[in-house]
Parts: structure tokens; C-alpha cells; sequence
């Protein structure tokens, strides 16, 4: 990290906002507790809490997998309209996350020393390990993911529209953090949809596939995809309809973005209230004294924590974690 000057700055995402009102020791751990946690000097709880945000499930490294080379795809998209390339999707989603689970298992990140380059699977660092039965069910998670990008009608639209029409791709993870952030008021706003594509009449469509099972996000979750798009690309908010789309059983919601958005800003003014208070600097963004930030008492929610480790909640039976935990 040598040569650049990091800041930690404010921000509001609707992952935070389900993280802080889960667990506010969780956010705390995850953007303040873990900062500089990549230097060799840093404090070892600074240290142990920048390893352990960097764990995920299986279950969530499939979503990443999928997600992740669908975007690569996307963005090397040919200029003529082309069929969901079902072969090469596959192929590449299966290669990548059989390499991933391979890294996790050798420990990577411990013999290289870099837990953010190398996969850390839950499975493998609070449990027993992912067996040959569980490669097998993530394959084949990931195939009927594909399957259903391939009959999803926006899946074929985002291959088969003029490339300009594709308005927004979800850009790659370590990249620039500044293209998934917009001002709003006097904090960013963190939103990743995975595509924008315009309509085929006025407005644009904000999809996010899912990987999981279905869920119910509430408007306001979807309505801050909207205020993202609304800023990033200067479209009025009741021309943009956001989608969710479970792949996996076809199941869809999608809203107009306006509907949501009075929910949204309550929800954002509410966090930022709420985490600000908490600081001990609010100006420089600082969480000096983690007391403030007061461990759940819903322990079951520390069975599924990547924090169990550093929270000494350790004792509570480990169960890796689903797609919506924050
Ligand atoms: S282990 Fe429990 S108390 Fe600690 S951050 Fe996670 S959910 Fe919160």
C-alpha cells in the first residue's frame, strides 16, 4: 500500500446498513476495527480482523464466481448480438471456483501471506472442510445459474442488445472503488447492480441476479440501486425500474424506483445518524473505542459471523453463511 495516502471515508451501502442493525461490533470490525489491517505493523487485533473479513462461504464464493465472470464476460462482449454464451460461461465460472476452493484448502493466504489475494473459505477455517459432496452441489449451483442467465430475459438481452445499450457493467472487485460510489448529500453511496441496460422505449432497467434462494429485499434495498443510477448517469428516478432476478428458480420482483426511494433516504439518514454518534471523530471517521459498538445479543448470529474468532464467540457452533448476510 506504500506510495499512497488510504482514507477510510464514510459511506452508506445497504450491506453496511443490514451489518450495523445486525451486529454493530460486525461493522465495526469490518471498516474500522480492520483498518490498516494489511500492514505488518498494524495491531494484531487490526491484523486478525482484516483476515477474517476476507472469509466467505461456499455458498457465497459461487455467487462471487458467477458474478464476477458473467461481468468479465460482459464487458469483452463482441459488438454483434450473440446467444448467452452458455458453454464459455460455464467452463470459466467452473474452472475459477474450482481453483478458489483448491487455494483454500492449501491455505494460501497463510503461505503467501496475503489474505486478500487468496480464497479463505469458512468451511475450511471453522469447519471440517468442504467434502467432494459439496464441490459437486457448488457445480452444480453454478450450472443452473447459468441456465437460468441463459432463459432470464434480461440475461438474453444483455448479449443480444446494441453494446451502447448496455449502460453499466458491475466493475471488477479491487478495482477503482470510486465507480460503485456516488455523493449523496455529504457521504458516498455504495451500490454494485450487475447491469444497467436501457429499455426498449424510454428509461432504464437496473438488474441484479441473484445467485441464492429467493428472498423478499424490501423496496428500499432496491430503491438505492436507484438513487446510485439516478446520480451516477442522470436519470430522473421515476424513469428507472430495478430488478431482482433468483436464477436458480426464475422467481422475480422488480419496482419503480421512485416508490422506494422516500424508504431509502430514511433508511441511509437513519445510519448515519445512528454509526456517527458512535464515532469517536466523525469528522476524520474514526472508531477509537469499539464499546460503542456493543457485540449482538443474539448470539446465534455469531454461529454464522466471520468475526467469531476475534469476538471469542467461538464456542457458539459454526455454520457457514448464507448469501444474505451482510
Ligand atoms: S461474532 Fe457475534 S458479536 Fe462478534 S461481530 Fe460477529 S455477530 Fe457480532
Amino acid at each position: 500500500m506504500a506510495g499512497r495516502e488510504l482514507s477510510n471515508t464514510f459511506a452508506f451501502s445497504w450491506s453496511r446498513h443490514q451489518m450495523f442493525y445486525q451486529c454493530p461490533r460486525k461493522l465495526y470490525w469490518y471498516y474500522y476495527g480492520s483498518w490498516e489491517g494489511w500492514r505488518a505493523d498494524a495491531p494484531a487485533d487490526a491484523r486478525l480482523a482484516y483476515r477474517l473479513k476476507q472469509i466467505k462461504s461456499l455458498e457465497m464464493l459461487v455467487g462471487e464466481t458467477f458474478h464476477e465472470e458473467l461481468a468479465t464476460i460482459l464487458r469483452r462482449r463482441p459488438d454483434p448480438p450473440a446467444a448467452v454464451p452458455v458453454a464459455h460461461l460455464t467452463a470459466d465460472m467452473e474452472r475459477r471456483l474450482l481453483k478458489r476452493i483448491r487455494e483454500s484448502r492449501n491455505a494460501d493466504w497463510e503461505r503467501y501471506g496475503d489474505p486478500r489475494r487468496s480464497t479463505i473459505l469458512f468451511e475450511d477455517y471453522y469447519q471440517a472442510g468442504v467434502t467432494q459432496a459439496m464441490e459437486d452441489a457448488a457445480l452444480a449451483a453454478l450450472r443452473r445459474c447459468v441456465a437460468g442467465l441463459a432463459s432470464d430475459p434480461f440475461g438474453r438481452r444483455a448479449f443480444v442488445v446494441e453494446k451502447q445499450k448496455v449502460v453499466y457493467v458491475d466493475p471488477p472487485r479491487g478495482g477503482d472503488s470510486a465507480q460503485r460510489g456516488v455523493r449523496h448529500g455529504d457521504i458516498l453511496l455504495y451500490a454494485s447492480p450487475d447491469l444497467v441496460v436501457r429499455g426498449r422505449e424510454r428509461g432504464l432497467h437496473i438488474v441484479d441476479w441473484k445467485t441464492g434462494h429467493p428472498y423478499a429485499p424490501n423496496d428500499a434495498q432496491l430503491a438505492v440501486y436507484g438513487l446510485f443510477v439516478s446520480r451516477r448517469f442522470g436519470v430522473a428516478l421515476e424513469d428507472l425500474t430495478a430488478h431482482v432476478i433468483y436464477l436458480a428458480t426464475g422467481t422475480r420482483r422488480a419496482i419503480n424506483v421512485a416508490d422506494g426511494v422516500a424508504e431509502a433516504t430514511r433508511a441511509i439518514a437513519t445510519f448515519v445518524e445512528d454509526v456517527r454518534s458512535r464515532l469517536t471523530d466523525p469528522d476524520k471517521n474514526l472508531a477509537g473505542d469499539p464499546s460503542r459498538f456493543p457485540m449482538t445479543e443474539q448470539r446465534w448470529r455469531c454461529r454464522r459471523c466471520v468475526f467469531r474468532e476475534l469476538c471469542g464467540r467461538a464456542d457458539e457452533p459454526a455454520q457457514a453463511p448464507g448469501l444474505d448476510e451482510p
